[in-house]
């Protein structure tokens, strides 16, 4: 993976981040072929790396975080910055379900991100095999951002 490409706007993608994909990647190599997340969450000073177990009931095909997570991780005072999540044998691209679940109609039907400002890393693994897209959810659609 080359040199993260920072874009303007509230999205930003630093090192720190980029600094977890090999761990992200080897956490998602351990669950395969089942799906997998993780949840890259900084503060002050520190950013660190928290996996989320799946707590789906089709782990094959379907992510579902628990929802816990994300308390634990605020009352440690971290902020949520990058959601990252494995696509077994399939590509970087966003899924049907991604975007269903990372975009909502407001009461002005508008679509807006769920998470605004938090980055979304997909990474498709094919056995051993892991190349990542990150992506901004920005104004309903996504930004895709070069790693
Ligand atoms: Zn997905």
């Amino acid at each position: 993976m080359g040199r993260p490409k920072i874009i303007s706007g509230e999205i930003r993608l630093n090192e720190q981040m980029t600094s977890f994909f090999p761990a992200v990647a080897d956490y998602f190599r351990d669950v395969y072929p089942a799906e997998a997340c993780c949840i890259i969450a900084g503060r002050e000073g520190e950013t660190r790396l928290f996996k989320a177990p799946n707590i789906s009931k089709n782990p094959t095909y379907f992510f579902e975080m628990d929802p816990r997570l994300f308390i634990e991780i605020e009352d440690l005072g971290f902020q949520v910055q990058m959601l990252a999540h494995s696509h077994p044998d399939g590509d970087c691209a966003p899924s049907r379900s991604d975007i269903e679940g990372w975009f909502f109609t407001d009461l002005n039907q508008k679509s807006r991100p769920i998470f605004p400002g938090v980055l979304f890393a997909i990474m498709s693994v094919h056995g051993v095999d892991v190349s990542a897209a990150v992506y901004g959810a920005d104004a309903g659609h996504f930004v895709e951002i070069n790693v």
